[in-house]
């Protein structure tokens, strides 16, 4: 804790006064380019990532990148991104799972967290990305982990969708979605592409997105 401690001194004494004017502009109002929701692991650090600044991105973070199903679970998530949409007026959302994740790990492995209720309850949000890698018994692990991985994060995209929020946002052709997935290994992204069908790399020039086709509708 003590690395901490000194962290906080160094914030207030030598960062913060540093940047003063840039930190008195956030006070008044927010206005994050997009709502970042991601794994809490402690490698995971989304403004270092995304090399953005305090106020850039709003965040929430879980276990697994989780976002339950509207009313399935009405808590902190679900709330999060409501608020998110209709009061900060974001339309850009990123869903990042990141490699060698260990919620991924244990949800691959329930027996693993068998005497953690919450946990296994937790993550059977992820059950639908465990069984696409069930069919994938002749992969080696590290492939298998990387897929339920990818798979989750498309799985969480499907719950977000059920969100009226996000719905009507993209209903209205004002909201576009990105899943993530941050490798640690080696330190790069790759990003769902929704027409290809497949996580590719993010270049300057491209972001590939997951967001759906609009529906078409005759008035
Ligand atoms: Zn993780």
């Amino acid at each position: 804790m003590k690395e901490l401690t000194r962290g906080v001194v160094r914030f207030e004494k030598e960062i913060y006064p540093k940047r003063k004017d840039f930190f008195d502009k956030l006070i008044a109002k927010q206005f994050p380019r997009a709502l970042f929701i991601t794994c809490s692991d402690s490698r995971v650090v989304p403004n270092m990532i995304t090399d953005s600044e305090p106020g850039d991105l709003f965040t929430i973070r879980n276990a697994g990148n989780i976002i339950p199903p509207y009313e399935e679970a009405m808590g902190g998530v679900s709330a999060s991104i409501e608020y998110a949409v209709m009061v900060l007026n974001i339309k850009n959302i990123i869903v990042c799972g990141h490699t060698r994740c260990g919620a991924m790990h244990a949800a691959m492995h329930p027996e693993s967290v068998s005497q953690m209720p919450i946990v296994k309850s937790w993550l059977n949000h992820s059950e639908s990305a465990r069984r696409i890698v069930m069919g994938h018994k002749d992969l080696p692990e590290e492939k298998r982990a990387l897929i339920m991985v990818e798979e989750n994060v498309l799985a969480q995209l499907d719950h977000l969708r059920t969100h009226p929020s996000v719905a009507a946002a993209l209903a209205r052709g004002d909201m576009e979605l990105y899943g993530w997935v941050f490798d640690i290994v080696h330190g790069n992204v790759t990003s769902y592409d929704g027409e290809q069908g497949e996580f590719v790399p993010i270049s300057a020039e491209h972001m590939p997105t997951a967001t759906p086709p609009r529906r078409r509708r005759v008035l």
